[in-house]
C-alpha cells in the first residue's frame, strides 16, 4: 500500500481521482482516463489481494485447469506503473465521506487504518455472491464463486465427491458443466420452473436444460433446498422442501449477486437494487460516479436496467471516462453477454426482457445451433444465439447500426441470417 503523506495537505488544482474497486470496470476506466490525457493521479483501491483479473474464466477454463492466475490478469503488472495508475490492493475502504469538494476515505489493510483524501470519487464496487439463509449454510464446504480466492477453494473440491449446485443461473450452470466435464457427479437444484429464469427466454432455457441433462447432470426444477445436511462436521447432502435428500460433500450456492452499495449509502446516494446512475454514470448527488455491477441505470424513459456483464462494465467505464474528461460520451452499442456451459456457447445481444414476441430459427442439419430473436411490436430488439457465433456477430452489428429489422424479414428460415442481415448496412 502506498500512502502519499501529503495527501491531506494538498491543495492541488489537478484532480486526484480515486476508484473503489479494481476489476473490469475500474481498470478499463483508468486506461480510458490515461488515454484521454487526464492529468493528476488515478488510484484504484481493492479489497482483493490478487492483481486485477478476469472473472468469467473462474467458472470455466480456470476451474478446468486450463488457465493460470497469470493468464487471468486483466493487464500485466508493469501496465499500472507505466501508465501512472496507482494500485492499492488488499485494502478495504471502510468509510467514505465528503468534506466540501473533497472525498475522505478511511482505509483498512493488514497494517491497520489510514486516511486518504481525493477530489473525484468513482464507485466500482461490483457485487458480492448472495448467500443462502438455511440451516447448515454457514458450513465451510458451502461455497460461493465470485472471486479468484473462491475459485481456488472450489478447485480443491474437484474429484472429491458429489456436488450440489443450488441455483440454475449462469454461474451455477457454468460450474455444473465444468465439474461434470471433469467427471464429478453434479446435481443442480433450481427453485424456479426453468433455468436462467431472470435472463433468457423459454426456448433457450429449454434447449440448455436438455443439454445439461444430456451431459449427465441431474437438474431438478421447482425445488427449494431446506437445509444442508451435516454429519460429524462434514456435509453429507442437501434436503429439499419435498423431503428428498441429495447426497453431496460440497455445495455451491449460485443464487445471484447483490450489488455492493454500502459506501454509496454512507454518502446518502439513491440506491434501488444498485447505485442509481444516469446515462453519464453520475449518481444522485450529481458528482459521484458509479460503474459496473454495482449500478442500476435509469434510461431516458425512466425504466431501470441492471446489467451484470463485462460488456456493461467496459461500456460504463467508457461513459464515466467521458464524464470525468468533460467530453460527450460516444453512443453505446447494443449490450451483449456470453456464457459457456460445457460445449454450449450462449451469446445474447440487445434486450430480451419485455419483448412482445419471439422467433426461434433452427437448422435441421445442426440441431445444437439455435438462434432466438426477440421483437417489440414488429422490430428486432434482441437475440440469443446458441453455438451460432457468426449469427451473433451479424446480429450485434445490425442491432448496433440501429436498423429496423422486421419479424417478417427474419422469419424466412430458408435464407441464412447472415444474408438477411447483410443488406441492412455495411457490416
Ligand atoms: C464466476 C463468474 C463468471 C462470470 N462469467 C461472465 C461471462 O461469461 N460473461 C460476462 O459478461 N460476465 C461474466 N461474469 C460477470 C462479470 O465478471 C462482472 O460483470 C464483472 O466482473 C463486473 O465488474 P465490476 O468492475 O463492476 O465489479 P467486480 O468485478 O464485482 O469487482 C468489484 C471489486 O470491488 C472491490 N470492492 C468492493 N467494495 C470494496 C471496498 N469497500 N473496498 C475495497 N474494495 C472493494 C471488490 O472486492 C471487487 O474486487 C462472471 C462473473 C463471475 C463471478
Amino acid at each position: 500500500v502506498t500512502q502519499n503523506e501529503h495527501d491531506t495537505d494538498r491543495h492541488d488544482p489537478i484532480p486526484r481521482i480515486v476508484v473503489i474497486g479494481a476489476s473490469h470496470s475500474a481498470v478499463h476506466l483508468a486506461d480510458q482516463l490515461r488515454a484521454g490525457g487526464i492529468e493528476g493521479s488515478v488510484t484504484l483501491i481493492s479489497a482483493e489481494t490478487d492483481l486485477p483479473y478476469q472473472r468469467p474464466p473462474l467458472s470455466k477454463e480456470w476451474l478446468k485447469g486450463g488457465a493460470t492466475a497469470d493468464s487471468l490478469l486483466l493487464r500485466d503488472p508493469e501496465h499500472y506503473t507505466d501508465n501512472r495508475i496507482e494500485l492499492v490492493l488488499g485494502t478495504t475502504v471502510e468509510t467514505v465521506e465528503r468534506d466540501g469538494d473533497r472525498v475522505v476515505l478511511r482505509l483498512r489493510d493488514a497494517d491497520g487504518d489510514t486516511t486518504r483524501v481525493f477530489d473525484r470519487l468513482v464507485l466500482a464496487t461490483g457485487a458480492r455472491a448472495r448467500k443462502l439463509a438455511i440451516p447448515g449454510a454457514a458450513h465451510q464446504d458451502v461455497l460461493v464463486l465470485r472471486e479468484l480466492e473462491h475459485a481456488r477453494i472450489l478447485a480443491t473440491r474437484v474429484g472429491t465427491g458429489p456436488v450440489v449446485v443450488i441455483g440454475g443461473g449462469f454461474v451455477g450452470l457454468e460450474v455444473a458443466a465444468t465439474l461434470k466435464g471433469l467427471g464429478t457427479e453434479v446435481t443442480v437444484v433450481e427453485a424456479g420452473g426453468r433455468l436462467m429464469g431472470r435472463a433468457v427466454g423459454t426456448a433457450t432455457a429449454g434447449v440448455l436444460l436438455d443439454a445439461h441433462r444430456a451431459m449427465g447432470t441431474e437438474v431438478l426444477l421447482d425445488v427449494v433446498p431446506e437445509r444442508i445436511l451435516v454429519d460429524a462436521d462434514r456435509i453429507t447432502g442437501v434436503e429439499l422442501a419435498d423431503g428428498r435428500r441429495i447426497a453431496a460433500n460440497t455445495v455451491l450456492v449460485g443464487v445471484g449477486a447483490e450489488p455492493r452499495t454500502e459506501l454509496a449509502e454512507q454518502l446518502g446516494l439513491a440506491c434501488d437494487g444498485g447505485i442509481v446512475v444516469d446515462d453519464r454514470c453520475v449518481a444522485s448527488d450529481g458528482t459521484t460516479i458509479a460503474i459496473g455491477d454495482c449500478t442500476v441505470q435509469v434510461a431516458s424513459d425512466g425504466s431501470r436496467v441492471r446489467l451484470e456483464s463485462v460488456d456493461n462494465a467496459v461500456e460504463q467505464a467508457n461513459t464515466a471516462a467521458a464524464t470525468l474528461l468533460d467530453q460527450q460520451p460516444t453512443p453505446r452499442p447494443a449490450p451483449w453477454f456470453w456464457s459457456d456451459q460445457g460445449a454450449w456457447k450462449l451469446q445474447i445481444v440487445g434486450r430480451v426482457a419485455g419483448h412482445h414476441s419471439a422467433l426461434s430459427r433452427t437448422d435441421a442439419t445442426r440441431p445444437n445451433r439455435v438462434v432466438t430473436l426477440y421483437f417489440v411490436d414488429d422490430a428486432l430488439v434482441g437475440a440469443e444465439c446458441l453455438n451460432a457465433p457468426a449469427d451473433f456477430v451479424a446480429l450485434r452489428s445490425a442491432l448496433g447500426r440501429g436498423h429496423r429489422l422486421s419479424r417478417d424479414t427474419l422469419a424466412n428460415r430458408d435464407v441464412p441470417l447472415k444474408k438477411l442481415l447483410a443488406p441492412m448496412g455495411t457490416g
